[in-house]
């Protein structure tokens, strides 16, 4: 059940929300009785997504790096729920390589889905609150939008984007939108799964003040806060869940 009633019957697009943070955080505003539709690249794991939560109102084979695809998608929604409410803009990929073994092509396509789709993305979304005055946009960016990583060169430059991009929507278009990027630190979703060996993942945790990861819901947990009318003050700002790991180093003892 969930606890923010405002959320009741609003108009959700989530992308990339057919696995991990998105997926829980479609689930979570299902459980706040939205309107929710997914967007995703991935049509087996959309089948998926929607067998197990049958009470999403559709799922979108939409891949966020392509202009007609994502205009197609919006033009579903408008179909489907006469316009959206709350866009939380979250489809992203990573590839870990050190920085001279990065192909122009992989820095390329990590940039155009994960900066350029969230643009894209955004720009539909705006276009239709605009007309009602009214309406909350949030980006998946990542604590590697904040601070260096190494070996994740291009995937740091992307969310670095989203948050600055973030930063300005909300400039631009307040009072009336409020725009914020949520920068989650490690999530135990399939893209930490498929890059992290269970080895790397204790000695990561190690370093975490909190001593874990983030379970997706947690995550999830903040979008649907920061989407209700309990954050009407936040806005324009890049906002950490990281349990504690950019608060500053991290000595034990
Ligand atoms: P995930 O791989 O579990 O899920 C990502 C989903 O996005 C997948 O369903 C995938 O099919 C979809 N997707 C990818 N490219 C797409 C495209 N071009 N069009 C449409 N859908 C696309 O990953 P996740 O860990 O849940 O990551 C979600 C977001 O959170 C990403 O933006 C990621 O950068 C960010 N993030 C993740 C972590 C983490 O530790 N897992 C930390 C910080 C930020």
């Amino acid at each position: 059940m969930g606890i923010y009633q405002d959320l009741k019957g609003k108009r959700i697009v989530i992308t990339g929300a057919a696995s991990g943070i998105g997926f829980a955080t479609a689930q979570r505003f299902v459980e706040e009785e939205a309107q929710v539709i997914i967007f995703d690249w991935n049509q087996g794991a959309l089948d998926q997504a929607l067998a197990l939560v049958p009470d999403l109102k559709a799922g979108l084979m939409v891949d966020v790096s392509s202009p007609e695809q994502v205009q197609a998608g919006f033009e579903q929604v408008d179909e489907l729920v006469g316009g959206i409410d709350v866009l939380i803009s979250n489809a992203g990929i990573s590839v870990r390589k050190p920085f001279l073994e990065i192909e122009y092509a992989q820095w390329s396509r990590i940039l155009r889905i994960n900066l350029d789709g969230m643009f894209l993305c955004a720009q539909q979304a705006i276009r239709r609150m605009k007309k009602q005055r009214e309406g909350v946009v949030l980006f998946t960016a990542s604590v590697n939008g904040l601070e260096g990583h190494p070996l994740y060169t291009d995937y740091n430059a992307s969310k670095a984007g989203i948050i600055l991009m973030a930063k300005t929507l909300a400039l631009e278009f307040a009072p009336w939108l409020r725009v914020n990027a949520v920068c989650p630190g490690y999530t135990l979703t399939p893209m930490q799964k498929t890059e992290y060996t269970q080895e790397m993942m204790d000695a990561v945790n190690a370093d975490i003040p909190m001593n874990r990861h983030a379970a997706p819901e947690e995550i999830a947990a903040f979008f649907a806060f920061l989407a209700s009318n309990q954050a009407p003050y936040i806005t324009g700002q890049a906002l950490a869940i990281d349990g504690g790991g950019t608060s500053g180093q991290y000595l034990k003892g």
